[in-house]
């Protein structure tokens, strides 16, 4: 049996499959704050309520929003804070005796995706997570490829390209601070999150994503100058980022990732910032949704 938990701010999602990679159990409990031990004790529970019931001794991965040091395995994380600083996997071996795999979650999301029957004879596959935050991952061959430090696919906070400042104006372009103490990280002005940053900057008023993308199938002029502009801005950081990693396939997650104008429109606008014999990757929509993270969690010991 594989298990993935699916690690975030307020919830845990915990997931059983089979050999055949089918889910046989899912569960969800409430992420224990500000207390450390309470979590690994809600880990290992889960860990021995379905070794019991299943009657075996389960491989487990662990999805969560952060990334371990690669030198002395504890995690950064912003949304579990009980766990940030401490060394979560090498923690929770030692109390169920058994390996632990831990990855971040757009890796988790990514590798969930690219194991699809539809992908996987894909050679290099993107996810990029279009939510609260811009995330990605890459898995290259079906493994996650993390990198050195196991930052790979961590393209929300490379910065804005020189040719989307001069596109957003450069005596008017806004320079938005990002969570990792740098400015102008690409991760607040394409998620959805930075959607409404860019709104508020070009408008001067808040307004939801949802709002705005409903005001867009009305004809709204702003919602429609504002859309035009961030569609511009998403093919030029997504032009660059392709030219760097070039893969086969991109899979959209989050919840931007529903606005179906960019599969119509991206392509077409993405090509004029590749290099000329470039071709744009095939773009498409995440197929399992909330539940990847779990997913690529438990597939993390089969990769
Ligand atoms: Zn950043």
């Amino acid at each position: 049996m594989y298990y993935g938990f699916d690690i975030g701010g307020t919830k845990i999602e915990f997931g059983a499959f089979n050999e055949n990679l089918e889910r046989v159990a899912i569960e969800r409990i409430q992420t224990p704050t500000g207390n450390y031990e309470k979590l690994l004790t809600v880990l290992a529970e889960l860990v021995e309520k379905y070794d019991f019931k299943f009657g075996s001794k389960g491989l487990i991965g662990l999805g969560l929003p952060g990334i371990e040091n690669a030198d002395d395995s504890t995690v950064l994380t912003a949304n579990v804070l009980s766990a940030n600083g401490r060394p979560l996997r090498s923690d929770l071996e030692l109390k169920i005796r058994r390996e632990v795999k831990i990855e971040n979650d757009a890796n988790c999301f990514a590798l969930s995706e690219a194991w699809d029957d539809e992908l996987k004879e894909e050679s290099f596959v993107m996810g990029l997570i279009l939510g609260t935050g811009f995330g990605g991952g890459l898995i290259h061959h079906g493994k996650v490829f993390s990198g050195k430090n196991n930052v790979a696919g961590e393209i929300g906070h490379i910065r804005l390209p020189i040719d989307a400042w001069f596109y957003l104006g450069s005596d008017k372009a806004p320079l938005f601070n990002c969570g990792c103490g740098k400015s102008g990280c690409i991760d607040n002005y394409l998620s959805g999150r930075g959607f409404e940053l860019l709104y508020e900057h070009y408008f001067g008023e808040k307004r939801k994503a949802v709002d705005i993308i409903h005001a867009y199938d009305c004809d709204d002029y702003k919602a429609v100058e504002h859309v035009e502009r961030f569609m511009e801005v998403l093919a030029i950081c997504l032009g660059n980022i392709f030219t760097a990693y070039d893969p086969n396939v991109v899979v959209l997650g989050g919840g931007l990732s529903n606005f179906n104008l960019i599969y119509d429109e991206l392509p077409q606008r993405i090509s004029k910032y590749l290099l000329p014999i470039a071709k744009s990757p095939r773009i498409i929509k995440a197929k399992y949704g909330d539940s990847g993270g779990v997913r690529g969690a438990a597939f993390l010991n089969i990769m």
